[in-house]
């Protein structure tokens, strides 16, 4: 056997939930050691989700503002996309952000350790790194093992069957792309590929796309969606893929009779699985839930004391935000701190066209948690900016409670969305009222007025519309 090395603090996984937590474990002083089985640094969300997609949306929205707007008198004539370099600048900026955890690491001390963890006991875990095993020792451990994509029945990932992995990576731009599941994550690649010119269906088991989002926000980028040629066709069950001769031919039933389309490529985002099999949780006796997510309490602590999970294997909205809010929270609580989490202030966006924005409780949540709430509501067809960027499309909503107005969700869509949200996310933290926001005075002309607009219609008295 391997002789065991000891450590203090282990965090296992180096994603947006596990780096945090491993920076803010040693700023308070203590001996970090992270374990990243992938040769970068930065989970799924740096190498193959958030910041990657990110930037093929940039470049699809840069390749559609590079067309040309006929109504603003911009002609162009010859736009060429260089699909090559289009994936190598996506490379570069995931290098980029992943070589900053790397030098974040670096600056803070934390040691890193590369190979796949496998807990053995409550106090120990093995590292399997090239065939070599090794054992530490820890005083605390954090798991931040996170999600990978759900396979369904008939869609071997292969070939040209392929997860949102494979269709950020694609070495040739598909004429047309079928993708299954029109969850978030389907729906802004599906928005990203459409707007670089493939033809793009998404074939949805339910009756809607982006069905965690209100019926009046997703009519709003069903819209667009389709205005960009993307076929969305619901209640539609996959069935299988049969990877042909340079095309994919996929099955699916709809009202009770098969149907088969053509494709270059088919995408299956039907949800993730949280990395929770395989790292010994058996071998600890911690526990997990029926979705095999782990159960912790407020400070992100298991039912053994001193280890705790955060991010997509424990409960909540699988986002990296959320992620690194619980790491943060963990690392204070190893510190001894009273920490706890709180969610009422939780944002999420999906990066479609235009941006959808949420944070906080929409007006149903609301009720049924038993508040008693109103709405307000802004359009952007009034917000001098926004028809000067040419997006009049979409709004802003506050949801307050009916007694002391004070904001307890919102919910925003259209042009810069993702950060236009954060202004609401601090009112709900502080626990700020429509008033204060009414109050503030917001620049001229900007998107963020009609925040302030959405405030006057909250109070009754709207100067905008
Ligand atoms: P991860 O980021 O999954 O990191 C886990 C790490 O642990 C990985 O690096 C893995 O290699 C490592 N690991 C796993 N098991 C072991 C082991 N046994 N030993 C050692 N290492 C191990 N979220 C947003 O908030 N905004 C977005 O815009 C967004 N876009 C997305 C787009 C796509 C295409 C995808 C797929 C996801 C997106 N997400 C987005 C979700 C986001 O990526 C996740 O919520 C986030 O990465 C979860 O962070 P995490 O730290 O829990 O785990």
């Amino acid at each position: 056997g391997d002789f065991p090395i000891d450590l203090d603090t282990v965090v296992i996984g180096s994603g947006p939930g596990g780096y945090v937590a491993a920076v803010h474990a040693a700023e308070l002083g203590q001996k970090v050691t992270v374990i990243e089985d992938n040769a970068k640094l930065g989970g799924v969300c740096l190498r193959v989700g958030c910041i990657p997609s990110k930037a093929l949306i940039q470049v699809s929205h840069d390749y559609q503002t590079a067309l040309g707007s006929a109504s603003e008198g911009v002609v162009a004539d010859t736009v060429k996309l260089d699909w090559d370099k289009v994936q190598k600048y996506r490379g570069s900026v995931v290098q980029r952000m992943t070589n900053g955890v790397a030098y974040l690491f670096k600056k803070n001390h934390i040691d890193v350790i590369h190979g796949k963890a496998f807990l053995k006991d409550q106090n120990s875990l093995r590292v399997m790194h090239q065939d070599v095993a090794q054992t530490y020792t820890f005083k605390n451990l954090i798991i931040a093992t996170g999600s990978h994509p759900i396979e369904i029945p008939g869609f071997k990932f292969q070939g040209r069957v392929i997860d949102s992995t494979g269709l950020l990576e694609l070495s040739q731009q598909p004429k047309n792309l079928i993708i299954i599941g029109g969850g978030y994550i389907g729906c802004e690649l599906a928005s990203a590929y459409a707007n670089f010119g493939t033809k793009v269906t998404i074939l949805e088991g339910t009756d809607a796309i982006l069905r965690n989002y209100e019926k009046d926000i997703v009519k709003i980028v069903q819209k667009r969606l389709e205005q960009r040629g993307v076929k969305i066709i619901t209640n539609a069950m996959a069935k299988s893929a049969t990877d042909g001769d340079g095309s994919v031919k996929v099955t699916y039933s709809l009202d009770g009779t098969e149907h088969s389309i053509m494709a270059d490529d088919v995408c299956v985002t039907v949800g993730r699985k949280p990395n929770t099999k395989e790292i010994g949780l058996e071998q600890v006796g911690i526990q997990t839930d029926q979705r095999g997510l782990i159960k912790v309490d407020a400070q992100g602590r298991t039912n053994i004391n001193h280890i705790y999970a955060i991010g997509d294997i424990v409960a909540g909205a699988a986002l990296a935000h959320k992620a690194s809010y619980e790491g943060k929270i963990a690392a204070e609580a190893i510190a001894g701190q009273k920490s706890v989490v709180d969610y009422r202030a939780m944002p999420a966006v999906c990066y479609v066209d235009p941006e959808i924005a949420t944070t906080g409780l929409t007006a149903a949540q609301a009720k049924d948690q038993g508040l008693s709430v109103k709405t307000a509501k802004f359009p952007f067809s009034a917000n001098g900016r926004a028809v000067s960027m040419h997006s009049p499309d979409g709004f802003v909503r506050l949801v307050f409670t009916s007694d002391e107005q004070q904001v307890v969700g919102a919910q925003i869509v259209g042009a810069d969305a993702s950060d236009l949200i954060s202004e609401l996310t601090l009112a709900i933290e502080s626990g700020a009222t429509v008033e204060d926001i009414a109050l503030t005075v917001h620049p001229h002309p900007s998107l963020s007025e009609a925040i302030m607009d959405s405030a006057d219609v909250g109070l009754g008295m709207p100067t905008n519309i």
